[in-house]
């Protein structure tokens, strides 16, 4: 009983918690300094401890305010905040980008600290990295308008065909009915491909992808695949080399193949003619591991200027917007691409030259003989 009584009152437990809190605190008191300044809010504001402890509070403002995006308005609403009779107010501020941080958004909660006896101790101020937060809101928005605008573009197509076939002034020869009746299953397919991209881009997010590998013919995968594709250009020649050995390896094949789909239909879609190789070769590691095989989509296309070489593979990237939807792309193919072959434990990049075309490699472990057999 003694020492719970001892754990209790000792003060270093409550001032231990306040440094180690995932937020920053600063406490003021009831002469209007900054009596505490715990070491996250160091790192948030920029501001070390030594520095603070003892200021008035409008020093302390005006430090803040320094470190902020937007300092006068910033120490306007500070300001008001620390006003005598003012209530609990909280302020978002656009941070500066400090030492190895870039821009950061901080949340700021200036309360009364008020004692039932003694009335206002002083104030306190609690201070959020609301950064993430502030990225999801921003996702989920440009989710928003890229779903909603890459859904209207097929259904109004969908829905004007419809529209046509169904006047009764206008009698179509059966060719074109059979033309309209086509695009709208186009379509409908498109419609089909973009909720099936949004949610596995989804399940990639939440780390829930799920991968069922199973020992694959990669050979026969990557033919199988390519010879779907090919039927979709007329414009392209296509030069499939592959080793004459290749070993197996354990993959989930409806996702490996769902990838070469991507890397196939993005060098058809982003070069106007010429000729898609796709090769494929085994790579072993000379640290005694089993290696992996590295397959590669090379096109002769527009190609991908240097600064977007990583960012072709972040979600709804597209290195030209407007061009991009009229072949029908919605910037999320590689990233999904690049979920797929990281959950089978591969890595996927891209080299590429303007103007002369880009080359899409990704590679799989190699899967050892027992798990072939
Ligand atoms: P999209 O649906 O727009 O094709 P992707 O995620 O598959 O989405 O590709 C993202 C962007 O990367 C594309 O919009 C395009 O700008 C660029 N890109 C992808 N593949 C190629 C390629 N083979 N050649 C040139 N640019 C490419």
């Amino acid at each position: 009983m003694a020492s719970e009584s001892a754990i209790a009152t000792d003060p270093r437990l409550s001032d231990s918690a306040l440094r180690s809190l995932v937020d920053g605190l600063v406490l003021i008191d009831h002469n209007g300094r900054v009596a505490f300044w715990n070491p996250r809010a160091e790192e948030l504001l920029g501001w070390k401890t030594d520095e603070m402890r003892g200021q008035t509070v409008s020093e302390m403002l005006d430090r803040i305010a320094r470190r902020a995006n937007a300092p006068a308005v910033t120490r306007a609403h500070l300001a008001a905040a620390f006003l005598p009779e003012a209530a609990a107010t909280t302020i978002d501020i656009d941070l500066l980008p400090v030492a190895n941080h870039g821009n950061r958004v901080a949340q700021v909660h200036v309360f009364p600290l008020c004692d039932p006896a003694a009335g206002q101790l002083g104030t306190g101020v609690l201070v959020r990295d609301i950064t993430r937060e502030r990225e999801s809101d921003a996702m989920k928005s440009q989710l928003l308008s890229t779903v909603s605008h890459e859904l209207r573009t097929p259904l109004a197509s969908i829905k004007g065909f419809a529209t046509t076939l169904l006047r009764q002034d206008v009698k179509w020869d059966e060719a074109t009915e059979r033309d309209f009746l086509r695009i709208i299953e186009e379509e409908t397919d498109r419609l089909a491909e973009i909720i099936d991209n949004l949610l596995d881009m989804s399940q990639i997010e939440a780390g829930a992808l799920r991968i069922n590998k199973e020992p694959t013919q990669l050979r026969k995968l990557i033919r199988e695949a390519v010879d779907e594709m090919r039927m979709r250009t007329e414009s392209h020649y296509f030069v499939v080399d592959l080793p004459a050995e290749l070993p197996r390896v354990l993959i989930d094949p409806r996702r490996i193949r769902q990838v070469l789909h991507n890397l196939v239909g993005n060098a058809i879609k982003y070069s106007k003619g010429g000729q898609i190789t796709v090769t494929c070769e085994v790579e072993n590691d000379h640290r005694g591991d089993l290696g992996h095989v590295v397959v590669s989509v090379a096109d002769q296309g527009e190609g991908i200027p240097p600064q977007y070489l990583d960012r072709v593979f972040e979600r709804f990237f597209q290195v030209d917007g407007a061009a991009t939807r009229k072949v029908g792309g919605s910037g999320l193919g590689l990233s999904i691409s690049r979920g797929i072959v990281q959950a089978h434990g591969g890595k996927v990049w891209v080299e590429s030259t303007v103007g002369q075309g880009s080359t899409f490699r990704f590679t799989l472990p190699l899967a050892s003989n027992e798990a072939n057999e």
